[in-house]
């Protein structure tokens, strides 16, 4: 099914994120913790592909097994990172003859080393000319990415809006969010994008905070923003993992209820390959 169409039905949707896993034993661990995840139905699911393309026959080979022997609605995400247009319109047209019916369309990042993103012969500079071609040649439902605290080569928050607003009018049916954790951020960017005329479900993308270390290194890689509060509070217990797990979970779900209870559409999860915070949050709901 569409996510589109579910959207008629379901006024908030929750979904989670996995990423294929690298190897057979982090495969059992998936299916374990997957398995555990299903019991609470989500609305759907996404699976990344990796930097440069690196995952995609783990990605695609993921999508097909939980949409089709699995009967999850399924979102592969895609990125014009190393893609010309016959190579997009081949795995397009594979993904198809899956049945998959959504797709999150990325520019992606430059690869390692390079400070700028650089188009591909015969290939796309931005994700709203991916965008753009899949909705000229292709039937799927289309996401595409946004950032509550603008993306880190954007010189301002107007800019990448301005630049978010040519992936709407591409054709993007929904965004979901890089993940935060000041939902003040959420609030104020859903008010900008609205003069900006974009009036699709933006879902925000929640992260559950479970240690010390991983929202750190969270931070780096996104340049997303801890409220002070929380960083202090994580830092003095960094060393207890039972009690900085109980924090970051007491955060999460408070942040995930104060969205919900402002009119938000649902909540994604960017999982980890990881299940027991997200039942718990989730429950807690
Ligand atoms: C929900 C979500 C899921 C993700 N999943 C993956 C994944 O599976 N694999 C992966 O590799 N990465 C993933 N990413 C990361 C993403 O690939 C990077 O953040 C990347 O740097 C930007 O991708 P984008 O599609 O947002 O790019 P774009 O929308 O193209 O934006 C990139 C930059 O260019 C600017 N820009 C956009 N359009 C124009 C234009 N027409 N003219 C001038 N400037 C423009 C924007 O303001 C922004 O600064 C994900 C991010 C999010 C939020």
């Amino acid at each position: 099914m569409k996510i589109s169409e579910l959207f008629l039905s379901q006024e908030r949707t929750f979904s989670f994120e996995f990423f294929p896993p690298k190897d057979e034993i982090s495969a059992v661990d998936f299916g374990i913790n997957v398995g555990q995840l299903m019991r609470l139905s989500p609305s759907f699911v996404t699976v990344t592909y990796g930097a440069g393309g690196s995952t995609q026959e783990r990605t695609f080979n993921l999508v097909d097994y939980l949409q089709n022997k699995i009967g999850l609605t399924t979102m592969a995400h895609y990125t014009c990172v190393n893609a010309s247009k016959p190579r997009i319109q081949d795995d397009l047209k594979f993904l198809q003859s899956r049945n998959i019916k959504n797709i999150m369309l990325l520019r992606g990042d430059p690869p390692k080393g390079e400070e700028k993103f650089v188009a591909p012969q015969n290939g796309f500079s931005y994700a709203n000319e991916l965008i753009s071609y899949v909705d000229d040649n292709f039937d799927f439902c289309k996401a595409g990415a946004c950032y509550v605290e603008k993306h880190p080569e954007a010189k301002s928050l107007e800019a990448d809006l301005i630049n978010l607003k040519r992936k709407v009018d591409a054709g993007a049916d929904f965004l979901i969010s890089q993940l935060f954790f000041d939902n003040n951020y959420y609030f104020s960017f859903m008010e900008k994008s609205k003069a900006k005329g974009i009036n699709c479900r933006i879902i925000p993308g929640i992260i559950p905070i479970t240690s010390y270390n991983q929202i750190e290194r969270f931070t780096k890689m996104s340049g997303t923003k801890i409220p002070p509060e929380l960083s202090i509070r994580l830092e003095e217990h960094k060393d207890n993992k039972a009690k900085t797990y109980q924090i970051g979970l007491d955060y999460t779900i408070k942040q995930c209820q104060e969205l919900l209870a402002a009119g938000a559409p649902g909540i994604h999860f960017y999982t980890l390959n990881k299940s027991r915070a997200a039942i718990e949050i989730f429950e807690s709901l």
